[in-house]
């Protein structure tokens, strides 16, 4: 699958109701394509100013459908569309004690936080010391100060707030995290891009059984950002090729 085509940095020009009405456009989009479902969902990425979570040099394209880069070594907010594609299967839904590998810009943590209200939980783990600095200015700034942020490998998730109804991972993997699929909730569901021996990235779906078993579907392809180990860390099941973690940007 080919990358996505960056475009180019400039100084930002759209006003903040230019910004207003692309965001709008974008929801009915979103809706129309059957992507957008959930009223809540709907009304958090109506109210996140997914502009705030953008370099200034790419602010300007904030609603289109390509990811974008942001500070730190292989980080980019995914594009706008991104976001109803992993939240709706997972049926994120108020109160929910929610989980984020991969923080970026902070925009996917904001839009869980009016998801689960005050009655929910948003933690989010980044590895890349830049990128969780510029989320966390970015939530701060936004008024979100009670989203955990977690600087660390999220391969390891965050036992001290477990358990989580539900995980996102946001980077793609080459095997589920087991200790992710422990943190999981009895009834809880996580969605990942997980690469299959073709070197493809197809988002699945896992929900945790009663009985602790888990249940796996597979949604479509995508291309995401790889999530990566620190160095020292121990190796996943499949080594990753190179090519797979060059900056790929996310659907
Ligand atoms: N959810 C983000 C987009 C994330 S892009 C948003 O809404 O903007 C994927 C992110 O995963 C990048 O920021 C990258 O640095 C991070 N990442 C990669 N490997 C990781 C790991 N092992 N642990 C935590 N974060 C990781």
């Amino acid at each position: 699958m080919a990358g996505w085509r960056i475009p180019p940095p400039r100084a930002p020009t759209r006003t903040g109701s230019a910004h207003a009405h692309d965001r709008e456009r974008k929801v009915r989009e979103l809706e129309a394509d059957g992507l957008l479902c959930s009223p809540r969902i709907k009304a958090a990425l109506l109210k996140v100013k997914r502009e705030d979570f953008v370099p200034p040099e790419y602010r300007d394209y904030a609603y289109e459908e390509v990811p974008l880069p942001l500070p730190g070594a292989a980080a980019t907010i995914s594009c706008p569309h991104s976001y109803p594609l992993f939240y709706e299967p997972l049926g994120l839904d108020l109160g929910h004690r929610f989980l984020e590998i991969g923080t970026g810009s902070g925009y996917g943590a904001a839009v869980a936080r009016e998801v689960v209200g005050n009655a929910g939980l948003v933690v989010s783990v980044e590895l890349d010391p830049l990128t969780h600095a510029f989320a966390r200015g970015n939530l701060e700034r936004a008024g979100y100060r009670d989203v955990v942020l977690v600087l660390g490998d999220g391969w390891h998730g965050h036992a001290a707030a477990a358990p989580f109804d539900r995980i996102a991972i946001t980077a793609a993997c080459e095997e589920i995290p087991p200790p992710l699929v422990d943190q999981l909730a009895s009834g809880g569901r996580l969605i990942a891009p997980v690469v299959d021996a073709q070197g493809r990235q197809v988002l699945t779906l896992l929900t945790k059984r009663a009985d602790g078993s888990t249940l796996r579907e597979e949604l479509c392809e995508v291309l995401y950002v790889a999530l990566r180990r620190p160095a020292g860390a121990a190796p996943t099941s499949r080594a990753a090729p190179a090519a797979r973690q060059r900056r790929a940007g996310s659907r």
